[in-house]
């Protein structure tokens, strides 16, 4: 299938060509043609599948095919961060720009200029409104926004939306909405309360159901079983060793990460923690040196995992192992993205043996574990670890145990290429 099979119109189908954009990923295949049928949908995929472009593009074709268009905000996109606001506003700008669409992204913190720009853009109706919710219900109270136009009522990482407390922001918003819309409801997960918010909110939807909670198979996943006082060392030794150009490192507590970034930093290793401490304006500029590859490491929590879309990352640290095993899926998927490949390493201490037999349950399989260097010392063996009970019966399993007095020369495994 081409995106020629989906007959957009002229000035689209350049943007995509635009955005490099050459095959639909298997969520645009199913998803595209309903929407342009008209139809309410509930999909459920995870970032890193295209799912944005899933729904922009039919909603894109639909709005710009239209003669005679008036200038109305038709399209309102709600996402849980702004991050992900942002991001989403980035791929409008690509995919429309030859439609002579227009877009804004709406979304808390910043300054007051800030907030004047969006009010701005807000009166100037432009066509599509990509919001987080507490900021549009800040312009809606304000009463300089009007929903009463929207055609298109897309939520997009629902599932995030609701474990951030939103739902009350999000059905306040709703009642502004005409109920003659086609609505969208994209997540990750489909726990029940997204299911009844579905059944409030859309109209005989069709169901989109892409194998979730399994990661893109272009990752090859790998773990180090490590002491506490092991990790820093295992962690500088990675970064430096390894030929990746583009790594995320996942810590679980936002002290963890400002700890990693000094302690990166002290080994001279170019790094920069990602956290709500910063100005939205530095937190901004990390991501983008981070993107334009000056800054080759970035270390954040799991608020990182949803949403930064960077592509190229060929490495996804686990500094620690994350307790729920969705956010495990959402920070690995940061690394091969649409279908490309890259590595995701998980250290594991004793105290999370357990999270990580919780992750293999998940994904159905054991991960590999690799050896750790013998200068690091001895590795833990993990009576809770599945990993730790399956020597031998695995081709591709390292052997971390290192027998009493032998050398262990195998070091890490980071200059394999991506997906090895
Ligand atoms: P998403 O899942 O929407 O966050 O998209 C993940 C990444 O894949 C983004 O960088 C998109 O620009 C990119 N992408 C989306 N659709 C395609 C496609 N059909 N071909 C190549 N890249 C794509």
């Amino acid at each position: 299938m081409t995106f020629h099979d989906f007959n957009f119109n002229e000035q689209l189908t350049e943007g995509i060509l635009s955005m490099g954009y050459t095959t639909p990923t298997p969520i645009q295949e199913l998803a595209i043609p309903v929407v342009l049928q008209g139809k309410d949908l509930i999909a459920c995929a995870q970032t890193g599948t295209g799912k944005t472009a899933s729904y922009l593009l039919p909603v894109l074709h639909q709005i710009s095919s239209q003669p005679n268009r008036e200038h109305r905000t038709t399209t309102l996109v709600l996402a849980p961060t702004r991050e992900l606001a942002q991001q989403i506003d980035q791929q409008v700008e690509g995919l429309a720009y030859f439609t002579g669409l227009s877009s804004i992204a709406v979304y808390g913190g910043g300054d007051g200029i800030v907030y004047e720009q969006q009010r701005r853009g807000i009166q100037n109706k432009v066509d599509i409104l990509v919001a987080t919710p507490g900021r549009l219900i800040a312009h809606l109270t304000s009463g300089v926004l009007k929903l009463n136009d929207i055609k298109y009522l897309i939520l997009d990482e629902a599932d995030r939306m609701l474990d951030m407390g939103f739902m009350d922001d999000i059905m306040r918003i709703i009642r502004d909405i005409p109920q003659e819309r086609q609505t969208l409801l994209f997540s990750a997960t489909m726990p029940a309360p997204i299911r009844k918010l579905a059944g409030s909110i859309l109209r005989n939807p069709e169901q989109i159901n892409l194998a979730t909670s399994q990661p893109a198979q272009g990752i090859n996943q790998q773990i180090y079983n490590v002491h506490n006082e092991q990790k820093s060392k295992l962690l500088i030794q990675l970064l430096r060793e390894g030929n990746y150009t583009s790594t995320i490192i996942f810590a679980n507590t936002k002290d963890e990460v400002k700890r990693l970034s000094r302690e990166l930093r002290a080994a001279h290793v170019k790094a920069n923690a990602f956290h709500s401490d910063f100005e939205q304006a530095e937190r901004e500029q990390i991501l983008l040196d981070f993107k334009n590859r000056t800054l080759p490491v970035i270390i954040g929590t799991d608020a990182l995992s949803r949403g930064i879309d960077v592509e190229g990352i060929d490495l996804v640290i686990n500094y620690d192992v994350p307790s729920d095993p969705e956010d495990y899926i959402h920070r690995i998927g940061r690394t091969a993205r649409a279908e490309t490949t890259g590595t995701a390493i998980t250290l594991v201490n004793e105290r999370d043996a357990r999270k990580l037999k919780s992750i293999e349950q998940m994904i159905g399989r054991s991960i590999d574990v690799c050896t750790l260097p013998a200068e690091l010392g001895e590795a833990p063996v993990f009576r809770d670890s599945p990993s730790s009970n399956r020597r031998g019966g695995n081709d591709k399993r390292r052997s971390f145990k290192k027998k009493k007095g032998q050398g262990n020369n195998r070091g890490p495994r980071p200059n394999n290429p991506p997906g090895s």
